[in-house]
């Protein structure tokens, strides 16, 4: 008998947390890092909300509540998605949960059997990959490709559908490609839904990043058009669009209120309740006009860090850089510079093992990290099936305009340094996992 259950083996990660031991190294080093991997917003809360959060505890709503989230956040978030959606949605149908990551793992135990099949983006948030594996789901990655500017049509999807197709996960804005799917792009996704799949799938939409949209672009939801909203399972949240990541505020709308309560006995038997204070600063994102105001602020810096670093990536020899419309980060393709570097040679003539654990573009950021300061992450950070040969990094620009220029200057140095690399791989190969 082991002392681990074989389960465990199939749980990924989100190397976004995991490269903090590496960021910390460096600066045990003594170099200053600069964090292009986060995914948290570089602004804080709101005053107006964390006063709300503050008055509340001083008030004395401290204990337990509702573990399927306090009645005024459920109607809040009710009205949230009925005005943006354009759904009738009452609170029978909402779960808080401790941010929008739990849901996740939440819908495929919930709606999935071994060896259903579940389909999600690849280049995607990794939970989702890790949790399709964990339940023991057959993986079915939606490859999205950087000539198709990370978009995909009804028909790509089409191709990926079986009998046995159980879930299907939608994500837009996209994290990690920035790409947004357009309303006739999610009409015509929805039109093959109804065609080809059985009443009894789920349409997993992560709408986390609904507020972080540029070029003046309106959310667009699966969940607004004909025969959805029995389907999908929204889920999002206060973490981006608020700035809130460590507040811990998600929630998901369910199709019925049966299956909401499912969602509330996970709540129950994982973490009982997600804290009353925190909930009612919750209602007051949705509610107080100050809220807008601030995410309107956000979003419009967001872009305008947007509209610098994409040409000055694309500037930067063998970086080919996409504009993403929405969430806060841009993947560049850097197989060029891979290349410019001698990465791919480089990754040929690993041991086997150390080979099969990295990637070319894996090794790039090491390099970045440990030679130049500059934190990033690579493709096979947002899903590992099928992402041999990708050659992409992401970075996120929630950090602030000069650590941005001085983050791409960085960058551009790094990439004139075939010397600095190979040196770097003679000397470093414990990191090269
Ligand atoms: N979904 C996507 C696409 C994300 O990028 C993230 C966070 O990075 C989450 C879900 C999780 O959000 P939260 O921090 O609210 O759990």
């Amino acid at each position: 008998m082991a002392l681990i259950a074989r389960r465990m083996s199939r749980l990924g990660t989100e190397n976004a947390f995991k490269l903090g031991d590496d960021i910390q190294r460096c600066v045990d080093r003594g170099m200053d890092v600069i964090r292009f991997n986060l995914g948290a917003p570089d602004f804080r809360s709101a005053p107006h909300l964390n006063r709300v959060a503050s008055e509340a505890l001083d008030a004395g709503r401290s204990g337990y509540c509702d573990p399927a989230g306090i009645l005024p956040f459920r109607q809040a978030i009710a009205a949230h998605v009925t005005r943006t959606r354009g759904t009738e949605v009452g609170p029978d149908r909402v779960v808080v949960t401790p941010g929008a990551k739990p849901p996740i793992g939440y819908t495929l135990q919930t709606y999935v059997d071994d060896g259903d099949e579940a389909i999600y983006p690849s280049p995607g948030f990794p939970i989702y990959e890790s949790w399709v594996r964990f339940v023991g789901a057959v993986p079915v990655p939606l490859h999205l490709s950087d000539e198709r500017d990370f978009a995909f049509t009804a028909d790509d999807l089409a191709a990926l559908i079986t009998e046995r197709t159980k879930v299907i996960i939608l994500c837009s804005p996209s994290n990690p490609t920035g790409g947004v799917l357009s309303r006739a792009g999610l009409a015509g996704i929805a039109e093959l839904i109804r065609e080809r799949c059985r009443p009894d799938i789920r349409i997993y939409s992560d709408e986390i990043y609904e507020q972080i949209l540029f070029d003046g672009l309106v959310h667009e939801s699966i969940v607004s058009h004909p025969g959805m909203e029995e389907r999908t399972v929204v889920a999002s949240g206060h973490s981006k669009g608020f700035a809130m990541t460590g507040w811990r505020l998600g929630w998901a709308v369910l199709p019925t209120a049966e299956e909401a309560a499912i969602f509330k006995r996970i709540n129950i038997n994982i973490m009982s309740c997600v804290p009353p204070f925190l909930q009612e600063a919750g209602v007051a994102a949705y509610e107080d006009p100050a809220s807008a105001v601030e995410v309107r602020r956000m979003v419009g810096e967001f872009e305008k860090r947007r509209d610098w670093i994409v040409p000055a990536l694309n500037a930067l020899p063998g970086v080919h850089c996409r504009t993403p419309r929405g969430a806060f980060y841009v993947f560049p393709d850097v197989s060029g510079m891979c290349e410019r570097l001698g990465v791919h040679r480089a990754h040929a003539t690993l041991p086997a093992g150390a080979r099969s654990r990295t990637s070319p573009a894996g090794m790039l950021q090491m390099f970045l990290l440990y030679r130049y300061g500059v934190a990033t992450m690579d493709r096979a950070s947002f899903g590992r099936i099928g992402a041999e040969g990708q050659d992409f990094l992401r970075l996120s620009i929630a950090n602030s305009m000069d650590d941005i220029r001085r983050g791409v200057a960085r960058i551009g140095e790094a990439a004139g340094d075939a010397e600095g690399f190979a040196r770097f791989i003679a000397e470093e190969a414990a990191i090269l996992r």
